[in-house]
């Protein structure tokens, strides 16, 4: 069966594109953080939106699940395959054209394997600003970050990737192409279907292409590292910044010294702008002139207000770079630290600072030493609470693994009890679908099973991913 099954997809698609060797799967398999690792009936690599529908459709009569798979940086395992080496992944990586853009209107129309940075760079070519940056920008495709509904640090002032999208090409489970590529701005034509299959990660069908939003673009900067006690001060500055930027504030993330200590020690050249200081926030703003000047008097009345211990603002490009890179680099610095144990939560802004004082002594309590490595977007709510296992190798690393369930538990519940999410941007891949649900109210899980089961009644499309 299987091998009627692969026969039929290299005929559709290519032998070269059907990819069955462990040396030719290995990269598709094993996710970003290298935690999750699964096997792959095959791997199989369709080059338009025509070959997707027709592997979809093969996968469907055969009976087979199919894991749709981007850039694979997903950091909750929704893009790799189970154990069971039964499933097939779908890598959208040769669907990479630019099929339009129009700097007038303001869109532009790209296949979902087209990486991030690139969508950034066709934009600037047109004079133009695609918004949406991730540290991952390099690798990640459009059609992960739509599925995943990606934020990222420009989120405060252009939204999600939700808010990006005007319209869709999915490939539905069945094998049905829709094409939904509409580049209108006003479309009240019945239900938002497109964004049914936005933040989906990949359970309803499989995007191919997207018509995204394009922005005048902002080619000035003022960029600063702010050095604050704590969260508390660290809201407080915001709204400062708010009130003299209003909507040139583009970035405001924050950093604690944990996370800060381990981009220094692993990234080469990096350079501590503040040392000795607990948390700091990178501030920038964005626009076409007039902004050093705004930023500089946010900056002088939050030092008279007390906010601020110490700021630098970056004189050159070089010394921008600087900064976001040390920003940028917390996740690699992290993985190479060691063990790390991943959470992605919001609060409501106002509530941020008690709760990270609060959940610090529950943690502690379960695992003594346990490092949490803060930072995240923080303008959005939105913190990356990480945590590294103690001080002390391989035994340390064994510790966090061993405690990751008691001390993920307590974080989801103080979350949940503070109205915040368990996963504000990353999604719920195969890691915390089960938690979501738990969280969620029986009309909710009911609602999402309801929307599942009417498209994809065989549940073929990444099962276990997003529902459990
Ligand atoms: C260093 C680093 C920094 C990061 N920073 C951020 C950040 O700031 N904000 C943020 O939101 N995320 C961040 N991420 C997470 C990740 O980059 C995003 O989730 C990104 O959107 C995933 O895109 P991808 O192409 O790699 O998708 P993948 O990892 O390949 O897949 C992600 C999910 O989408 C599904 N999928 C992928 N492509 C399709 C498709 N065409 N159709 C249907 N389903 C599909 C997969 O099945 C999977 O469930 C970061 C990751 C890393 C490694």
């Amino acid at each position: 069966m299987s091998d009627d099954l692969l026969e039929h997809l290299r005929a559709t698609v290519g032998g070269e594109h059907v990819l069955v060797d462990d040396a030719d799967v290995a990269a598709y398999v094993v996710d970003w953080t290298g935690s999750y690792a699964g096997r792959a009936l095959a791997v199989v690599r369709p080059g338009s939106t025509a070959e997707v529908a027709a592997v979809v459709s093969a996968c469907h009569d055969a009976g087979v699940a199919i894991v749709p798979q981007g850039g694979n940086t997903g950091l909750v395992a929704g893009g790799v395959p189970d154990a069971s080496g039964s499933q097939v992944v779908l890598s959208l990586g040769r669907m990479r054209a630019i099929r339009d853009i129009d700097p007038v209107a303001g869109t532009i129309t790209v296949e979902a394997g087209v990486v991030l940075a690139d969508v950034q760079a066709a934009a600037a070519g047109a004079g133009r600003l695609f918004p949406m940056s991730l540290g991952s920008e390099g690798s990640c495709t459009i059609g992960g970050n739509l599925s995943t509904n990606a934020g990222g640090t420009a989120v405060l002032r252009y939204g999600m990737t939700r808010e990006l999208a005007l319209g869709l090409e999915v490939v539905l489970p069945d094998g049905r192409v829709w094409d939904g590529l509409r580049a209108l701005r006003k479309d009240n034509t019945g239900y938002s279907l497109r964004n049914v299959f936005i933040g989906a990660e990949g359970t309803l069908g499989i995007i191919t292409a997207a018509v995204m939003r394009l922005f005048p673009p902002t080619p000035a900067r003022a960029t600063a590292w702010v050095s604050v006690a704590d969260v508390t001060s660290a809201v407080a500055l915001l709204g400062l910044v708010q009130a003299h930027a209003g909507a040139h504030l583009a970035t405001f993330e924050i950093i604690n010294r944990a996370a800060l200590d381990l981009v220094l020690t692993h990234q080469p050249g990096a350079h501590d702008p503040a040392p000795g200081t607990d948390w700091a926030v990178l501030v920038e703003l964005a626009g076409t002139a007039g902004l050093d000047a705004s930023l500089e008097a946010a900056l002088g009345d939050a030092v008279e207000q007390g906010l601020v211990e110490d700021a630098a603002v970056a004189g050159s490009p070089a010394q921008r770079s600087a900064l976001w890179a040390l920003r940028e680099g917390i996740s690699e610095a992290q993985k190479v630290e060691g063990a790390t144990l991943k959470h992605d939560v919001t609060l409501p802004i106002t509530d941020l600072a008690a709760w990270t004082a609060r959940i610090a002594p529950t943690l502690e309590a379960i695992l003594p030493g346990v490092r949490l490595v803060t930072y995240g977007h923080v303008g959005d709510g939105n913190l990356h609470f990480n945590l590294s296992a103690p001080v002390g190798g391989i035994a340390s690393d064994d510790a966090l693994r061993a405690a990751a369930g008691e001390l993920s538990t307590a974080i989801y519940d103080s979350v949940a009890e503070a109205s915040g999410s368990i996963s504000a941007e990353h999604g719920l891949g195969s890691t915390k679908a089960a938690a979501a649900a738990s969280y969620k109210s029986d009309v909710e899980v009911d609602l999402m099973r309801t929307i599942k089961d009417a498209l994809d009644p065989q549940g073929l499309m990444n099962p276990g991913t997003l529902l459990p």
